[in-house]
């Protein structure tokens, strides 16, 4: 007798696509066979015209905790990403307060996240000028890796000098862990903002100083620091197609580097900026509508290693602000990734829901070194799996967000399909309510559990 059997299952792998019947027991799946076999359940569920596919991991959130949970806190962040679908998530080591820079800080937050998140979660680290003796320690710790900018953070999070730079890769290299990279050249930066830019509005003169040449120069340098120091660099939220052709290139010499991209890059152009103003604004910012049709390409030739939405929420007021300089540069996103991306991959531009699948989740799973308990739907993983209505038409509400706050650039864009439930090994922890219309939490705060990450790099 299984916990759980869903009948009429269309598993969607990284893969694959296959009709079945899925067993479940003690939070895992037990069974997979072939259509129209009769498995005993204590439960039944149908999934006939939707698919089934495994829980989404987005390796890149900030969910506020500690210290700005006036934005975000680990339940209502985990909560809309269950509502996304996704069943993991990675959080970053700024947009909090204190920044997580210590083995302390590492700790405080898994612990934190224990009591708060409906969901699985990792706990991202920072490496700053002065932390270089806290990595080993961190990791230690069970961070999963380690931000750092090359660049002024957003918030006041420091850059590193180049030789702290350097002795960080090299540590990580030693620690086999990575750095994670956020790519936009300071100095570059600085040169254009120097110049006379008496004539532009603030929107055209943050898209000059945050310009194409700073993150290629940015990510130029920090690939120069991996194959330096054998330090496996994560490039985060790329949004130009040359900076993954540069990571391409550099995987072919044998450097050890992944990239990442987000939606808005795939989502959205300078022209969305303009009509939308605050609530889109982020850096790397939104490029060019050709940019787009590049990143599109790369991703279809699979050149992109894996999405996440780099969900980093404000309040209302921080992303409405009259002057655009003033608005918060961060996107709540997480809630919709899946959904707006197969609009525009599967059903717009052909793309199959396998390639999705590995962006979103096989390879994600991968990448931290859970693949296959997470990121594939096998006997043996993890009962851990999204049910997704392909057909149904939906449009998004900011009033419809299970974040704190109720803003988001993709308010009003159509969807052709949705998150209908979600499953964290074997329970539901939220599904879609269609008399409200809302996703409606079923799990409860507490119930994810840490991910420690092995470091094998998908290897
Ligand atoms: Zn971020």
């Amino acid at each position: 007798m299984f916990d759980l059997v869903l009948e009429n299952a269309r598993l969607v792998l990284e893969d694959a696509t296959r009709d079945c019947v899925v067993g479940i027991k003690d939070g895992d799946v037990a069974r997979i066979a072939e259509p129209g076999t009769r498995l005993e359940g204590e439960q039944i569920l149908d999934c006939a015209g939707k698919l089934v596919l495994p829980g989404f991991i987005d390796l890149h959130v900030h969910f506020n905790e500690p210290g700005l949970t006036r934005r975000e806190d680990y339940s209502t962040g985990s909560s809309s990403a269950a509502a996304g679908g996704v069943t993991l998530f990675a959080d970053m080591p700024l947009s909090n307060e204190p920044y997580t820079l210590s083995e302390a800080a590492v700790r405080d937050k898994f612990e934190r996240a224990a009591k708060g998140s409906v969901v699985d979660y990792a706990v991202w680290a920072g490496l700053v000028e002065d932390n270089t003796d806290q990595l080993a320690p961190m990791a230690e710790a069970g961070a999963y890796g380690f931000k750092m900018f090359t660049c002024d953070g957003g918030d006041g999070f420091p850059m590193p000098e180049p030789e702290t730079m350097r002795r960080g890769f090299s540590e990580a290299h030693r620690l086999g862990s990575f750095v994670g990279v956020h790519c936009e050249d300071q100095a570059v930066m600085d040169r254009i903002a120097g110049q006379d830019h008496d004539d532009a509005d603030e929107i055209s003169r943050f898209l000059a100083v945050h310009c194409p040449e700073a993150e290629m120069e940015a990510t130029r340098r920090v690939i120069g620091l991996s194959e330096e120091t054998g330090g496996h660099l994560h490039v985060c939220h790329a949004s130009l197609p040359e900076v993954v052709d540069m990571v391409a290139e550099a995987k072919k010499r044998g450097v050890p580097v992944t990239v990442e991209t987000c939606p808005q890059y795939l989502l959205c152009t300078t022209d969305d900026l303009s009509r939308i103003g605050g609530r889109l604004k982020c850096t790397p910012p939104v490029r060019s509508a050709d940019d787009v049709e590049g990143m599109w390409q790369r991703i279809e030739a699979g050149a992109v290693d894996f999405i996440g939405t780099d969900h980093s929420p404000a309040e209302t007021f921080e992303k409405e602000r009259a002057s655009f300089d003033q608005c918060w540069g961060g996107i709540n996103g997480v809630q919709f990734l899946f959904p707006l991306l197969h609009t525009e991959g599967v059903v717009r531009r052909g793309l199959s829901p396998e390639l999705l699948v590995r962006l979103y989740s096989a390879a994600p799973a991968r990448f931290i070194g859970q693949y296959p308990r997470k990121g594939t739907l096998k006997e043996g993983s993890e009962a851990t799996f999204v049910i997704f209505d392909p057909e149904a038409q939906w449009t998004i509400r900011a009033e419809d967000l299970l974040t704190k706050h109720r803003q988001t650039p993709y308010a009003g864009m159509s969807c052709t399909g949705r998150v209908e439930q979600t499953w964290l090994r074997g329970e539901m922890v939220c599904r879609f309510d269609s008399d409200t219309g809302k996703h409606r939490l079923t799990g409860r705060a507490g119930c994810g559990r840490p991910v420690i990450p092995v470091n094998n790099k998908g290897k």
